[in-house]
Order: structure tokens, then sequence, then C-alpha cells
């Protein structure tokens, strides 16, 4: 694999028998890596890594997952991360619509879903804005991963009926952006991405919009990974417990009685034991 230092300028024209012939523009495949474990990777996330000359890829994309990606192809990090990002989106799409217009074809690559949080609405949008086909694999999104290998079922008959994904990326300092009521409603599990700067003021909202403070919750860090950790706790004492355990993303918070079930889930689970084959 090679790694293309600098991204901005990278945009060499797919090479053609006749320098001459128009440039048929190149296709996107939009995939979803999963949250980290490579054995979360579809078996069409795979066939794309192996088959792709050209892999466009995000922060969350963990380093085993890159290893299916063909030894000559050339990788571009785009990283994503909440403070600094790398490249802005809008010079991420305007790199992968250069590149398809020259004639190259390419895998963008994102953690998770590239539907859930993950912007990937936007950039189909802009390739289909500019008339470049594309295909869409989906991934393992973190809930899932965290649900799975931390022993929390999202949904439970005797706990939670209704599902929740949010976002913990307020816009503003006192913003109001998340629908708190709708969150704080009893018999439902909650799980927010990019909170972990904001626990404090997730918290203190669910609980002024009446979600009661001993409501089980934990807090998921690098799910699926060796590096795993999954602290559980109450609604109320999420925030020292991050602070204490220095809780660090990607990490996930969960919140709703399914949390409850985690002891007594681990118990029996070996969830981890295939990183040890
Ligand atoms: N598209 C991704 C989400 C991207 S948003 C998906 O479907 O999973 C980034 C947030 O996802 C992180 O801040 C964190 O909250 C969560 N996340 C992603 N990978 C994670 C992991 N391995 N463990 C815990 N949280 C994760």
């Amino acid at each position: 694999m090679k790694f293309v230092e600098d991204a901005r300028w990278f945009c060499p024209p797919a090479r053609q028998d006749d320098p001459n012939a128009p440039v048929p523009p190149g296709c996107v495949t939009l995939v979803g890596a999963g949250p980290g474990d490579p054995e979360l990777l579809t078996l069409r996330a795979v066939k794309a890594l192996r088959g792709a000359r050209l892999v466009l890829y995000d922060h969350l994309v963990s380093k085993e997952v890159l290893r299916y990606v063909a030894e000559d192809a050339d990788l571009i990090y785009v990283g994503k991360e909440s403070s600094h990002h790398t490249l802005p989106q809008e010079a991420i799409i305007d790199l992968m619509v250069r590149l398809a217009r020259s004639g190259r074809s390419l895998v963008r690559l994102k953690g998770g879903d590239g539907f859930i949080f993950g912007r990937g609405g936007e950039e189909a949008q802009a390739l289909a804005q500019a008339g470049i086909a594309f295909d869409v694999v989906p991934g393992i999104t973190a809930a899932q991963g965290a649900g799975a290998y931390a022993g929390i079922p999202l949904t439970h008959r005797d706990h939670a009926a209704t599902l929740v994904f949010a976002t913990g990326h307020l816009r503003g300092e006192s913003d109001v952006a998340l629908d708190w009521e709708l969150l704080a409603r009893p018999r439902q599990t909650v799980v927010i991405y990019m909170g972990i700067g904001t626990l404090p003021i997730i918290c203190a909202e669910l609980q002024r919009h009446g979600l009661p403070g001993d409501t089980p919750a934990a807090l998921v860090e690098q799910a699926t990974l060796p590096t795993q950790r999954c602290i559980t706790g109450t609604l109320q004492e999420l925030p020292a417990l991050a602070q204490q355990h220095r809780v660090r993303p990607p990490a996930l918070i969960v919140i709703g009685g399914v949390v409850a079930l985690q002891p007594q889930l681990m118990q029996g689970m070996r969830s981890m034991a295939h990183w040890m084959d």
C-alpha cells in the first residue's frame, strides 16, 4: 500500500492505452468499514477493498481493516476528527469528484456505516449532482458493535421497545439541537455518538427533562477492538465516571434499562475471544 502524503493535489489520471481517447469517469464505492474489528467487515466491503486501486479513508477506520486493501493500491487519509479535520468535508467531496472525473475509480471508506453520522449522505448527494456513478456498501454501526461486544442488547422486551441513535455533537455551547423530551422518554434505549465532549450537558438535560438519575448508563470506548472498555453506572454518575476513567473518543454513551443486563451477559460472553486466536 502506498500512503499519499498530500491529498489536496493528488489527481493522477487513470492510465489509458490511447492518450487521446476521452476519459470515461470513474465510479465511487462508499464502503462502511464497521466499528474496528476487521471480522465485522461485510463480504461486499472486503471485495471492494481487495479490488480497489485507490482508497480514501477516515480517521475511524482501523489499521486492521486497511490490511484488506491490495498491496499496490494508493491510500489517501482524509481523516476526520471532531476538532481538527485533516481535510474539510468540501475538500473531500471536491477531491472525490476530481478523481472520478479524471477516470479513477475509488473506494471511499468510512468507519461504521457511512450513512449513520458519517456524512455519507452528503457525499452521495454531491456525487449524484456531479453525475458520477456510485455504490453504497453498508457497515456495522458503532452502536451495534458496542452492544454485541460489551453485552448490551439494544432492545429487550422487558426494558426497551424503542431505540434512538442521536449525535452529541451540539452546535453551540447551550445549543438545544437535540429533542431532549424525546430522548428522556421511558422504556427506550438511547445511544449517543460523538457525545464525550458534551457528556455533562447531555446527562443534565436528560435529567431535567424527566429521565431519572438512576437510569442505567454506559460508556463504551473503542468498541470491538482489543482495547475496548465498557464503564457502567447511572445517568447521574456518568460524567464523573468518564473523568475518573479518562474516557476518550471514539466512545458511545448508552442509556436505558438494557444497560442493567450487562453484568449478567458478560458472565457468559466470549466476545473478544476471536482476537486471541
Ligand atoms: N459512521 C460511524 C459513526 C461516525 S461518528 C458509525 O456508523 O459507527 C463518530 C462517532 O462514532 C464517535 O465519536 C463515537 O461516538 C462513535 N464510534 C465510532 N467507532 C466507535 C468505536 N469503535 N467505539 C465506540 N464508539 C465509536
